[in-house]
């Protein structure tokens, strides 16, 4: 990948702002309320939406809700002000963030509108450089908080750029389109798929769903909360806490610790499966169904769901087909399936998806490190990890919040937001503290935590046999885990009780820096080529040692052993 290097011309020693935050979702919200919190309050929310709320801005599609109780998809501090039901609809979700923005006094601190094309560290300054279209900001620390599933996937078909009707993206929804009485056909069966089909079900003429890979889910409990319930558990929060703590405590248990466990009880996911796939029988009562939606994969090896209409919606086979063909190609007017008919339809929604962990899109601009390295062509060389989710070697004063690899838990991704806006918070606090300009994890402790992930992703069920053929974005193109191998629990503590030792605190000698010259990221990175094999984990990173030791520096206490 390649840069353009352009000469700066005076040294950049005192920064715009003191933190930069990327992305004004549940991420970037959560960073700004911590930062306040800790009485930082120099810092900026850039996000390239013209409102706030991230993937709940983003995501409008027919249907959209959130699959996890409210109660727990929160922050712990504070509940949805006003929610109808148990699980929230997307606008509701979104409301809530302008709610946290607004009790929080983050809305002077929020600039919409405004995409980053590219961020630098010059290790003259200790700065950032963040670029934009038409502008640049330098900052002392950096926070990525772009979200997990941030750049939608298109389906890469033969065809599909000549389909002469309609073809959308759920998270690109037009809401000026007219879908009501079209042939619309989708492609994909996740969570997302799930929620929208009933919807689109309801107004089209047929519905054709394309599924390569069927979907684990169970009904959805879902009801009105808004006669006091919401109410109560608002004036109540000792009993929201206790009803937050239960159901990570379940989590924990019943999903986290046993998908980590399965190496070791190697008959638990095939019963797991059969057991699911016995209810599915039940629930369906319909063999040819059965046949199409029971997945063959374990319960937990791809993201489950919830949904008491989904399945419904497939009994009404006169207006609803379900293929499970493959895709073969896409024409002018349909999708032709691997045996050889083509289905006739008007609109085209790709409910495909987001890239997750992959060259050129995580994040989908430019980082520059230390080094002159770009972050995403150093994961690809070496592999996809961050120490605690947050920190990368030779990536100084950056600290990602819910976006880097081994950072996501299953459960609420909310859990994650807070911990690593905590850990992100907890650094720059500490740097304040000593009067440091630069922190940067150590190769070792970055090795070590990577190490310790891959040797749990060996003994979890995303790499056993039950997971065969489930298509999980789980486990990237490299074959690293984009999720955190941890509990819930296990989460809370590292971030939060992290050894001092894991980290290396410089800070530039007194006096005028010299100039330094700084690169100009490329706005849009190349696409990701696969690497032709998984590569085994190397035993040293590649990260050379953290620039703040080369340059006249007044190191500080490299370890605190009270921490
Ligand atoms: P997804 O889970 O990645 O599902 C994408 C679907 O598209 C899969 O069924 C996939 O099949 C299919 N697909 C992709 N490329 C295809 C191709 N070339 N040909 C045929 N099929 C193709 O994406 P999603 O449904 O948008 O959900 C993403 C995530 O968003 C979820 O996992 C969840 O974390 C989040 N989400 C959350 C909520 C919530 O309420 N909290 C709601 C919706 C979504 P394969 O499985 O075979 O790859």
């Amino acid at each position: 990948m390649s840069s353009t290097a352009v000469a700066e011309t005076a040294p950049l020693t005192r920064p715009d702002h003191e933190v930069v935050i990327i992305g004004a979702g549940f991420g970037g919200i959560a960073t700004g309320v911590a930062l306040k919190q800790a009485g930082v309050e120099d810092f900026v929310i850039f996000d390239k939406h013209s409102g706030i709320g991230g993937t709940w801005w983003a995501n409008r599609y027919p249907g959209i809700a959130v699959d996890i109780p409210a109660v727990y998809y929160s922050l712990s501090y504070m509940p949805f002000r006003t929610s109808t039901r148990v699980f929230p609809p997307g606008h509701e979700v979104q409301e809530y963030t302008e709610q946290i923005v607004d009790e929080y006094g983050l809305r002077p601190h929020i600039t919409l509108n405004t995409r980053v094309s590219g961020a630098i560290w010059d290790e003259r300054t200790h700065l950032w450089t963040v670029r934009f279209d038409d502008r640049t900001v330098t900052c002392r620390f950096l926070c990525p908080a772009l979200g997990y599933l941030e750049v939608p996937k298109l389906p890469d078909i033969p065809g599909i750029d000549r389909f002469a009707g309609k073809a959308v993206h759920t998270a690109d929804w037009d809401h000026d389109f007219d879908y009501a009485g079209k042939r619309i056909g989708v492609i994909g069966t996740g969570a997302t798929a799930l929620q929208l089909i009933p919807e689109l079900a309801d107004i089209a003429e047929h519905l054709t769903v394309f599924q390569r890979t069927p979907i684990w889910l169970a009904p959805k409990p879902d009801f009105r909360v808004d006669w006091g319930l919401d109410q109560f558990l608002q004036r109540n929060d000792r009993t929201r806490k206790v009803v937050r703590g239960a159901v990570a405590a379940g989590i924990d248990l019943g999903l986290v610790g046993l998908a980590l466990s399965m190496r070791r009880l190697p008959r638990v996911a095939p019963a797991l499966t059969a057991g699911a796939r016995g209810a599915y029988r039940m629930w369906l009562r319909d063999k040819e169904l059965y046949d199409k939606l029971a997945p063959t994969y374990a319960p937990g090896c791809k993201r489950p769901s919830l949904s008491s209409r989904y399945m419904k919606t497939f009994k009404n086979r006169d207006r609803t087909s379900l293929i499970t063909e493959g895709i073969e190609r896409v024409t002018e007017k349909g999708v032709v399936t691997a045996d050889g008919v083509e289905h006739p339809i008007d609109v085209l929604v790709c409910a495909t998806g987001f890239r997750v962990c992959e060259r050129g899109f995580s994040p989908a601009f430019e980082m520059i490190g230390a080094e002159g390295k770009e972050l995403g062509d150093y994961w690809h060389e070496t592999r996809y990890h961050a120490y605690q989710g947050v920190t990368v070697p030779g990536w100084p004063n950056m600290f990602m919040v819910a976006c880097g690899p081994n950072s996501v838990i299953l459960g609420s991704i909310l859990t994650t937001v807070e911990n690593t806006a905590a850990k992100a918070r907890r650094l720059i606090v500490e740097a304040r503290r000593r009067g440091a300009t630069r922190v940067d994890v150590t190769p070792e402790a970055y090795r070590e935590y990577a190490d310790k992930c891959l040797e749990k992703m060996e003994g979890s069920l995303w790499v056993t046999a039950p997971c065969a053929g489930s298509n999980t974005y789980y486990v990237n193109y490299q074959g690293d885990l984009a999720v955190r191998p941890s509990t819930n629990i296990g989460q809370w503590l590292g971030t939060r009780h992290f050894p001092w030792r894991a980290y290396q605190f410089g800070k530039l000698a007194p006096g005028p820096q010299p100039a330094a010259p700084v690169k100009k990221a490329v706005a849009k990175k190349t696409a990701a080529k696969k690497p032709a094999a998984v590569k085994a984990p190397a035993k040293k990173t590649a990260a050379k040692p953290p620039a703040a030791q080369q340059i006249p520096a007044q190191p500080l206490a490299a370890d605190n052993p009270t921490q």
